[in-house]
């Protein structure tokens, strides 16, 4: 059977569920399955060569029932309203989960940043801040970082925004350098969640980090900081996948030197060697012979197709939907434990609400300090979600939207209900 792969309707699929277990009426939680507010800019820009391309933006805010529209801004060649769409309204479980004080947004534009100069890149930025500046703000909606977009593109946000609003706003944007006002912390702060959640889960399940192997798919910021602090924590890791290829060594891929040489060649593993290293197909790091598969790329990875091949007996989601609603229900038949990404990659919009906190209080923390709330938040979302989860016997994931519609929903009704 072909299916349609459609991320919004993975994420109600899954809402819907939710529902049920909490015996809610739809009337009750039907404003959740609907974004609040979507908004589509075309981007005029002056190319280096002096002719005029237009590109498309998009901004979803999904929710600001529990607080400000909060997520990244994604520049990619797929980017498209409904992927926007879902991944904005993944951003309102997921700060839901994580119980801080935000709903869900998105952004992003259809373009391959790797094309763009620098310049073309800074003059796309601006543009498309100025048209979405009406609807973004420290109090209303949050951008951060996400696929394609870094540190630096956030700076030129804050600098749009501040000149456009005539006030110096740090606040209007998290992930930024921290010369303005970036937090210490905030770049490595997914993958240390992601580490801090499987060891919650390895402890849970009576597991030693150090007889687990590894394979991961994505060797970006997520997939890149995610293993290099798991193999610190003892995992062994024989296989990183990025763009173009898969990389096998069954000793163990030194990732030490793997993330130095992504992280001083453009973020690609391109022309890395090591000594027992293979080069593999680049799916067959999804079929391997181990006990965890990271996935740290992006979403529909583990479908229909891929999913039957899977070896692994845990999944553990640093991208956002790695996985459609067919693998989930597959791999939950075959107790495949999935450790959902509106879980285990909360560790990024968590440290980007502990910057956004010191730009408007103006106290900034030490490392020791951020990391450690971050690790207490990560740990106690991890043990609610399955507190629940064993509660109702359901997957993780439906345990988190449990926990997620829960929280929205009673904030709603505190708020007063619509129209
Ligand atoms: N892009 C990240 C995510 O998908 C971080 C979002 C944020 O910090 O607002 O969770």
């Amino acid at each position: 059977m072909m299916t349609t792969y459609d991320p919004y309707q993975n994420m109600l699929n899954v809402l819907d569920e939710a529902a049920a277990v909490l015996k809610l009426h739809k009337d009750e939680y039907a404003f959740v399955r609907y974004p609040e507010r979507e908004m589509t800019v075309s981007l005029p820009i002056r190319m280096d060569d002096g002719h005029i391309q237009v590109f498309e933006g998009y901004r979803v805010q999904h929710s600001s029932v529990r607080g400000p529209a909060k997520g990244g801004i994604r520049y990619h060649p797929c980017s498209n309203v409904n992927e926007t769409r879902a991944l904005a309204g993944w951003m309102t479980i997921k700060c839901a989960v994580a119980d801080i004080p935000y709903g869900g947004a998105k952004g992003g534009i259809q373009v391959n940043p790797q094309l763009l100069s620098n310049r073309e890149l800074e003059r796309l930025t601006r543009e498309y801040i100025y048209r979405i500046s009406p609807i973004i703000g420290e109090d209303t909606d949050v951008p951060a970082p996400d696929v394609g977009t870094n540190a630096q593109i956030m700076a030129w946000i804050v600098d749009e925004y501040s000149k456009l609003t005539g006030k110096y706003t740090p606040g209007v944007v998290t992930g930024k350098p921290i010369e303005i006002g970036g937090s210490l912390g905030r770049n490595e702060a997914t993958g240390r969640g992601i580490m801090y959640t499987l060891m919650s889960y390895l402890e849970t399940a009576g597991k030693n980090p150090c007889d687990i192997t590894m394979a991961a798919q994505g060797f970006g910021n997520v997939g890149s900081v995610g293993c290099l602090l798991m193999k610190r924590a003892g995992v062994k890791i024989v296989a990183i996948g990025d763009v173009g290829r898969s990389l096998y060594n069954p000793n163990g891929i030194d990732i030490e030197k793997a993330y130095v040489y992504a992280n001083s060649h453009g973020r690609t593993l391109n022309g890395y060697q090591e000594e027992g290293m293979k080069v593999i197909p680049k799916e067959a790091v999804l079929h391997l012979d181990v006990d965890v598969l990271f996935m740290a790329a992006m979403e529909n990875q583990l479908n229909d197709k891929t999913m039957k091949d899977v070896k692994a007996n845990i999944i553990l989601e640093g991208a956002n939907g790695p996985t459609t609603t067919e693998a989930d229900a597959y791999f939950y038949k075959k107790g495949i434990e999935i450790l959902p990404d509106v879980m285990t990659n909360a560790g990024g919009v968590v440290g980007s609400y502990y910057e956004w906190v010191q730009n408007r209080t103006g106290l900034y923390w030490s490392e020791e300090e951020y990391n450690k709330k971050l690790h207490d938040n990560m740990k106690k979302t991890f043990q609610t979600v399955w507190q629940i989860k064993r509660k109702y016997h359901v997957p993780a994931r439906l345990a988190c939207y449990i926990i997620a519609l829960n929280r929205i929903v009673k904030a709603q009704n505190y708020r007063g209900f619509l129209g």
